[in-house]
């Protein structure tokens, strides 16, 4: 049983994700099997830089964050890596470029075994047979009875650059406030994406009201 040495992290990411979700958990045990992978070949953590590619926007991002310290703020969560909203993750060494990935292996979720699990991943959630609440409690507590059986790893080299390149900022000539050049700024009279938009009577997400 992983749970005991892993309920203060999940606490932890739970806490910080306000909302209780099953992803959440998931992602937990697939941070720590990761981290454990890269143990073996790495075992010491100070040692060097480690980076994340997360290849979904949901949940597992936050497990991530709070475990690793691999943050969009710092960069060291590589989100646009591999946007394709796959449930799995990449953690590596960026000194070196290698690391471990970890996926739910749909393979080795047995339907019979766990009938929940199995629906969230396979997108056939029957919302009509219970409340949501209901069934993300059944998906959790049959994550706990598989544990890592159902995930899967795989050694990777990444073939990231290390640092994105700087993108230049300019001063708009419309709001005044600094923003990132794009390759729709004209640089000779800088206006940003916003005024732009506003200007163009084209969708903006917010307007400003009294
Ligand atoms: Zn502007």
């Amino acid at each position: 049983m992983l749970y005991e040495r892993l309920k203060p992290a999940i606490d932890k990411v739970l806490g910080f994700h306000i909302k209780n979700a099953p992803g959440v958990i998931m992602g937990v045990y697939m941070v720590d099997y990761a981290y454990e992978l890269l143990d073996s070949i790495y075992p010491d953590r100070d040692s060097y830089t480690l980076n994340a590619i997360s290849e979904t926007r949901v949940c597992l991002i936050d497990s991530i964050q709070v475990m690793t310290g691999c943050t969009v703020g710092n960069k060291y969560m590589r989100l646009d890596a591999l946007d394709i909203g796959r449930y799995a993750l990449v953690l590596y060494n960026r000194d070196s470029s290698v690391g471990f990935r970890v996926y739910m292996d749909l393979a080795k979720i047995d339907a019979e075994k766990y009938p929940q699990l199995f629906a969230f991943f396979n997108k056939s959630r029957d919302y009509k047979s219970a409340s949501r609440s209901k069934l993300s409690e059944e998906t959790i507590n049959e994550f706990y009875r598989a544990e890592r059986s159902v995930l899967s790893f795989q050694k990777v080299k990444v073939d990231l650059p290390a640092k994105d390149d700087i993108v230049p900022a300019a001063v708009c000539g419309v709001c005044g406030e600094s923003f990132l050049v794009s390759s729709e700024t004209d640089v000779n009279t800088p206006i940003c994406n916003y005024c732009r938009r506003a200007a163009n009577k084209e969708f903006v997400p917010y307007r400003a009201t009294e």
